[in-house]
């Protein structure tokens, strides 16, 4: 089980600072969960992900479900054990897959649409890969073509073979581009799914509620009443987030007020370095996001000074470290133009210098914020 403990709570807006309590040790927070959907963060070695300052990790139900295979992990004696990550742990549901497996591949959408675009999900409609049903989805899996069937009971099983300390209810993550009916529809169908997710759990790990609801005001009120409704340990609030940083921001403010604001609050697949303070205001105490690490893989190092591109040709010359201000292994013994060398020439320890660079930055900013709750300045 999990306590969370709230240390400090804003004046300004609804950010807090908190302790959340886990059986592999605490994460204050608010805390960026960086996303080892495979069981790594890739690119880092266990230990380079400790020496990161990361304090919590989620990996996916979906993935790990078809490849090894929970079974494999359930022998090898559970995630944290095959891993050896020995801090918290969180898995999805899968729910989120599913989404990007479907309606999401089908319209090359992801939980965020860049731009306004026609409604074109209604009631009624399937995605081409996958058929969801009143009971779970069923598809075929993208590694060896045999058919597989996930609902709210084999999301928790697969879960709690995995052994985190934190899971998540079984959902439909709805795409951007899903009309009002066909919403509305899928969350009645979420909201059985939550509950039939809690029913089905057996071991003592945490299990958050997932509040989906698009980027409909009623339906997310809607969504969170229910989910408090519920005994769960927390929440997470899903996706689709609407067109950008101010639907993500509403869908909070509508959302959070009707949560118990004892239970910690997971903002699922959200954390772009200049939303971090939005979301955090807006009640977020953890969130998942895998812009650091997979924006290190393209040569991305993000700075005090914005977003440098390690591919230009310019760092070659330049022998500053990636922030001057950068307290990480990284930065006190690399420069610019090496790792932009390493980059350019394809060698995969560039990835891990820039993955590492960017998870200790995110991790800093991140305490800085937590730094300002406390003194009351945020
Ligand atoms: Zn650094």
């Amino acid at each position: 089980m999990i306590r969370f403990t709230i240390l400090k709570e804003s004046a300004r807006s609804r950010a807090r600072a908190g302790i959340l309590e886990t059986p592999h040790g605490i994460v204050e927070t608010p805390a960026l969960v960086p996303v080892a959907t495979q069981g790594a963060i890739k690119a880092l070695t266990i230990d380079r992900v400790y020496d990161a300052k990361t304090e919590i990790l989620i990996a996916n139900t979906y993935h790990l479900h078809l490849r090894p295979g929970e079974k494999t992990i359930g022998k090898a004696g559970g995630l944290h054990h095959f891993m050896n990550w020995q801090k918290p742990l969180m898995t999805d549901s899968g729910g989120f897959q599913v989404f990007s497996l479907g309606f999401g591949e089908d319209h090359g959408v992801g939980k965020v649409l860049a731009k306004k675009r026609k409604k074109i999900i209604s009631t009624g409609d399937q995605p081409k890969k996958l058929t969801i049903t009143e009971d779970g989805v069923a598809f075929r899996s993208s590694l060896d073509g045999r058919e597989v069937f996930l609902g709210p009971k084999e999301s928790i099983d697969i879960q709690e073979s995995l052994g985190a300390d934190i899971m998540f209810s079984f959902d439909e993550c709805t795409s951007p581009l899903a009309d009002r009916a066909y919403v509305k529809k899928s969350l009645e169908r979420t909201h059985r799914w939550i509950k039939a997710s809690l029913r089905a759990r057996r071991s003592r790990a945490a299990l958050y509620g997932i509040v989906q609801g698009s980027h409909f005001k009623d339906l997310r009120q809607k969504s969170a009443a229910f989910a408090n409704s519920l005994d769960f340990d927390g929440f997470g609030i899903g996706g689709d987030l609407g067109t950008g940083k101010d639907v993500t921001k509403s869908i909070l403010s509508w959302t959070v007020p009707i949560l118990d604001k004892r239970k910690p609050r997971h903002l699922l697949g959200i954390g772009k370095l200049d939303d971090l303070a939005l979301i955090i205001k807006g009640g977020a105490d953890t969130f998942d996001c895998i812009v650091p690490t997979r924006y290190a893989r393209h040569g991305i190092a993000f700075t005090s000074k914005g977003k440098l591109n390690m591919a230009q040709r310019k760092f070659l010359s330049d022998t500053a470290p990636l922030d001057p201000k950068c307290r990480c292994t990284v930065c006190a013994t690399h420069k610019r133009n090496y790792i932009s060398h390493l980059y350019r020439a394809g060698e995969i320890s560039a990835l891990s210098l820039l993955t590492f660079h960017n998870l200790f930055y995110y991790h800093t900013v991140i305490e800085s914020i937590r730094q300002k709750i406390k003194n009351g300045k945020l």
